[in-house]
């Protein structure tokens, strides 16, 4: 067991790592808050993981009232939050009551922006049960929902007061999910810890066999490495924070022209990373053997590696729509080697479009 610090100037919290769920009422004991819970969970992920963790929290005295929500993106809406405000009235949650969040990302943002809205913020505790959401989502404090128009469009950073990763849950999760949070874990990888890229070369087979230690090596690694980022820059506003968004500029254009349907975030993300590198390697600011290593690994994932379907002027034109583009400007974080990337706004369009013809 390993806890991992997210600092914040006055207030801090814990990330408990190889903790199991079952472990979930001894956490909450600690943090000393209400009683009350409201379990916020996906109706597949709780299938599996609910009754562990309400039995734990019951366990410990707490009154534990339950809302599932159906699998899928398409429920981190609006209509959603709404829905649980009412379950919140009625069960009377207050201030010093918490919302568990217990799932993958999809829960994890729309649960936390019940938290962070409803009484104007209570307790909210993460739970989360994908690799991409142990590695990514559950740390930071990004909570939203998505609009017709465009995803993560209302939120708000509001950050929990622990987070709980069991990689065991792993163990349930379906390969392509696996992929997916494989995906953010390279990309640690090359905006900052080489050692953790050449990890992976070495382990893949393990990992994608799912073998505890190796999972929670990478795991460990990433969540040090993005709770550091977050507790230095929390608000994304200080620079540090936007070296996250590598393979992101092109990797959200991809997820939003094929309208969700035909990439996942990692697999969008994937592509996303090798179209940055390419453009750093046309501007002579990296070697192509980079990209030849980051492709390869990539392709022994299983991840995309080409876009396919999906129109490329579409992709193009997102770029522009996107909400991180700056005072007029497109960001793009691009590698100079392993471990180290930095932002670059004047990258020529026309080399954009080169590279996403290919
Ligand atoms: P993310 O945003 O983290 O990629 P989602 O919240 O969209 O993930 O969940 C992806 C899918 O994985 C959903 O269908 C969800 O029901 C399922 N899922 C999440 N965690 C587990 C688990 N531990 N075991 C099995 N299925 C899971
Ligand atoms: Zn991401």
């Amino acid at each position: 067991m390993e806890i991992v610090k997210v600092n914040l100037g006055r207030r801090s919290y814990s990330i408990h790592l190889g903790e199991k769920l079952s472990q979930v009422g001894r956490i909450v004991k600690e943090l000393d808050i209400g009683k009350k819970i409201l379990l916020v969970s996906d109706s597949k992920v709780f299938r599996y993981y609910g009754e562990t963790v309400k039995k734990s929290l019951e366990k410990q005295g707490c009154g534990v009232f339950v809302a599932k929500i159906p699998p899928g993106e398409k429920y981190k809406s609006l209509n959603q939050a709404i829905k649980l405000y009412e379950k919140c009235v009625r069960t009377k949650l207050e201030r010093g009551s918490a919302i568990l969040a217990l799932g993958g990302g999809v829960i994890n943002d729309l649960a936390g922006f019940v938290a962070a809205t409803y009484l104007r913020g209570i307790n909210f505790i993460a739970l989360p049960t994908t690799l991409l959401a142990q590695v990514d989502a559950s740390i930071g404090g990004k909570v939203g929902v998505d609009l017709s128009q465009a995803k993560n469009l209302v939120g708000s950073f509001y950050q929990p007061g622990a987070v709980l990763i069991d990689s065991e849950t792993l163990k349930t999760l379906p390969s392509r999910e696996i992929k997916n949070g494989l995906s953010e874990v390279v990309k640690y990888g090359i905006i900052k810890d080489k050692s953790l890229f050449e990890y992976l070369e070495k382990n893949l087979e393990k990992i994608k066999k799912l073998d505890i230690s190796s999972l929670q090596r990478i795991i460990e690694k990433s969540v040090r490495i993005k709770a550091g980022i977050v507790s230095r820059d929390e608000r994304e506003e200080e620079g540090e924070r936007e070296i996250l968004n590598f393979g992101h500029t092109i990797g959200h254009s991809i997820e939003t022209a094929g309208d969700y349907r035909n990439y996942r975030h990692g697999e969008a993300v994937s592509i996303g990373m090798l179209k940055a590198t390419e453009i750093a390697v046309a501007m002579h600011l990296c070697p192509s053997d980079l990209l030849l290593r980051i492709e390869k690994l990539l392709r022994r994932i299983g991840l995309s590696t080409r876009i396919e379907k999906i129109s490329k002027r579409k992709i193009y034109q997102g770029l522009f729509l996107d909400k991180k583009k700056r005072g007029g400007k497109l960001h793009f974080i691009l590698p100079r080697e392993l471990g180290d990337v930095f932002i670059c706004e004047n990258v020529p369009f026309h080399l954009i479009r080169k590279v996403l013809q290919k």
